[in-house]
Order: C-alpha cells, then sequence, then structure tokens
C-alpha cells in the first residue's frame, strides 16, 4: 500500500529499517529479525541501498522478499549519486514491474575514493531525483529530513530550503535522519511550517544499545549525543547499555506521541532485542 495513502488514513505510522548484510551468515539473523518485528505489524519496512548502487541487486531482493515472503508493505531506499538516468530509470521500471511503490528517494553520501566518476552522476541532489520518480506517477516518495541539519549544509535555514526543493518536485513524506534530543525535531517542525513544508514527517528512532558505536556514527553524520547519555554509559556492560538506551528511546517516543508525531521509524540495525523491548511499553 502507498505510505501517503497510509498516512492520510492513519494518525500514527509504526516502521522499521533494515539493510542488506553483507554476509550470508548474517541473513539467518535478519530472517529472524523480521520474523520478530512483524508481529508489531508495521505500516512498512524499508530497505536501504548503497550509495552508488553498491547494494543494488541486494536491495531489490530483500525488498521483494519481504513484500512477497512475508507480506509486508515495503519502501526500497535509492540513491541517485554517481548513477546515470538510465541506471535509475531501469531501477523505476523493476520496480514498477514488481509492484513496490513507496520509494524513499536521497542522494546518498558522496563517495570518497577516486572511483567516484562525476560523468556518471547524471542527478546531482535529492530532488533531482524526486523529479525524476514523480514523472511514473506511480510512487508515493519519501525524502530525508534533519533535525541538526545535513552535515554539508551552512545552516538549518539552507538546508531547509533545499529540503523544499524535494517537497515540491513532488515528495509525499518526509524521514528524519536519527535524534536524541526531541527538541531538535519539534523546532525542525516549527520551521517547516514557517517555510510552508506540510508533508508529514516521520521521526527517525535508533535505540542506542552501543555508545560507542553510536558516537562514531553521529560524528560523520552532525548528530549530537545527550552528554548525560555519554557520561551514563561510559565504560558500561551490555546489559546496562540496552536497558539505558531502551528506557531513553521509550521515553523519546512518549513524548513525540504525546506531541503527535505521525510516524515513528526504527533504525533496526537489523536487530530486534531493543527494538522489541521499547515496543512492548509503549502505546501506539
Ligand atoms: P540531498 O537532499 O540532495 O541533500 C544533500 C546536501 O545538499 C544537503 O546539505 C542539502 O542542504 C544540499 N542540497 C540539497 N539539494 C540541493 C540543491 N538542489 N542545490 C544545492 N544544495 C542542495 N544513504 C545511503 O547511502 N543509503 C540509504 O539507504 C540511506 N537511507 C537514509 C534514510 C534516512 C531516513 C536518512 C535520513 C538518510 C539516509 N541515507 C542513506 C543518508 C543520506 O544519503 C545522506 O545523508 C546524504 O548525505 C544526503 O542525502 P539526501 O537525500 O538528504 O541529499
Amino acid at each position: 500500500m502507498r505510505i501517503d495513502n497510509l498516512l492520510k488514513e492513519k494518525e500514527r505510522l509504526l516502521s522499521f529499517e533494515f539493510f542488506p548484510p553483507k554476509k550470508q551468515e548474517n541473513e539467518r539473523v535478519l530472517f529472524e529479525t523480521i520474523e520478530k518485528l512483524k508481529v508489531y505489524n508495521p505500516d512498512f519496512v524499508s530497505v536501504t541501498y548503497g550509495a552508488g548502487g553498491s547494494t543494488r541487486d541486494k536491495t531489490l531482493n530483500w525488498t521483494k522478499v519481504i513484500k512477497d515472503e512475508y507480506n509486508l508493505n515495503v519502501m526500497m531506499h535509492l540513491t541517485c549519486i554517481a548513477a546515470t538516468k538510465k541506471k535509475i530509470t531501469d531501477i523505476a521500471e523493476v520496480l514498477i514491474n514488481n509492484n513496490i511503490k513507496n520509494v524513499l528517494a536521497l542522494r546518498g553520501d558522496i563517495p570518497k575514493d577516486e572511483e567516484f566518476d562525476e560523468i556518471e552522476n547524471e542527478l546531482k541532489h535529492a530532488n533531482e531525483l524526486v523529479e525524476l520518480l514523480s514523472a511514473y506517477d506511480k510512487f508515493s516518495i519519501g525524502v530525508a529530513g534533519y533535525p541538526e541539519g545535513h552535515a554539508e549544509a551552512k545552516s538549518i535555514e539552507e538546508d531547509i530550503n533545499n529540503l523544499k526543493r524535494k517537497v515540491d518536485a513532488g515528495a509525499d513524506f518526509i524521514i528524519t535522519q536519527l535524534f536524541f534530543n526531541n527538541k531538535y525535531f519539534f523546532n525542525y517542525l516549527e520551521l517547516l511550517e514557517k517555510n510552508n513544508i506540510n508533508v508529514p514527517v516521520i521521526a527517525g528512532i535508533m535505540p542506542i544499545t552501543n555508545i560507542n558505536q553510536v558516537l562514531r556514527f553521529t560524528q560523520m553524520c552532525a548528530v549530537s549525543v545527550p552528554k548525560n547519555i555519554i557520561e551514563k554509559m561510559n565504560g558500561k556492560s551490555a546489559e546496562y547499555m540496552l536497558k539505558t538506551g531502551v528506557d531513553y528511546a521509550v521515553k523519546q517516543c512518549e513524548e513525540l506521541i504525546e506531541n503527535d508525531v505521525r510516524g515513528l521509524h526504527f533504525y533496526t540495525l537489523n536487530k530486534s532485542v531493543a527494538t522489541e523491548e521499547i515496543l512492548t511499553q509503549l502505546t501506539l
């Protein structure tokens, strides 16, 4: 089912994000995770896409398997960095032929290696990908939003102007980068309203289960981690970090729900434990 239609019908959506495992032995883990999280009746689940098309076939395969074998509503991520228009239109045709109706249209991170081929890079920003996909009139299109601003943007205002280009090009909804302080999300919603960006915003939630891993990741994408969590988790056992991270995420989600958030999108990292623990404690 199209996510834009679901957002019209339902007050709030629940979704899970997975990535295609690189190693075969990790595929079993993902199958088990999907089995366990399916019980929570997600409105959709999404599969990430390696920038530059590095996971194209795997992403497509996992999206199809989750849709056909698990009977779940799916959204495929698609990045346009280092891709020709032809490559993108080929993928769009595959999606249409496989009845995959939801796409998260992204630019992707600019590859750091020399293999990055500027000539192949026909679509420079996600708004151009949205425009290309919208022309099919077959997809519900989501785009990424950054409550703390995108790492490359000079200011949050500049980033929101660029977000507006994506919405004006036909995006139906926004899924945010993870954030740990709801203050950023609420300020962001206000700024979007001021800028006449009126599509629903789904909050990206990542339970912290390993503080060092989260600090490494958040440094790369300009997301701040509250000092009190870092201090609380530093040097503690895996069990303690899981419990603290779950408690924190439950409080964060409760406050978002109280403030009528349109959706919670869990970055599961292909693991179910933390997300399950959180969902058993929430009334959605
Ligand atoms: P854009 O919207 O193109 O923005 C990138 C930068 O350029 C921003 O600073 C923006 O302000 C600026 N900008 C945008 N449009 C213009 C314009 N027309 N002119 C000038 N400047 C402009 N990455 C992956 O590789 N695979 C994934 O599956 C994936 N999934 C994600 C899911 C979510 C929910 C989120 C939030 C991010 C995801 N990412 C993924 C990461 C994303 O690809 C990176 O954050 C990337 O650096 C930016 O992608 P974007 O679509 O936001 O790009």
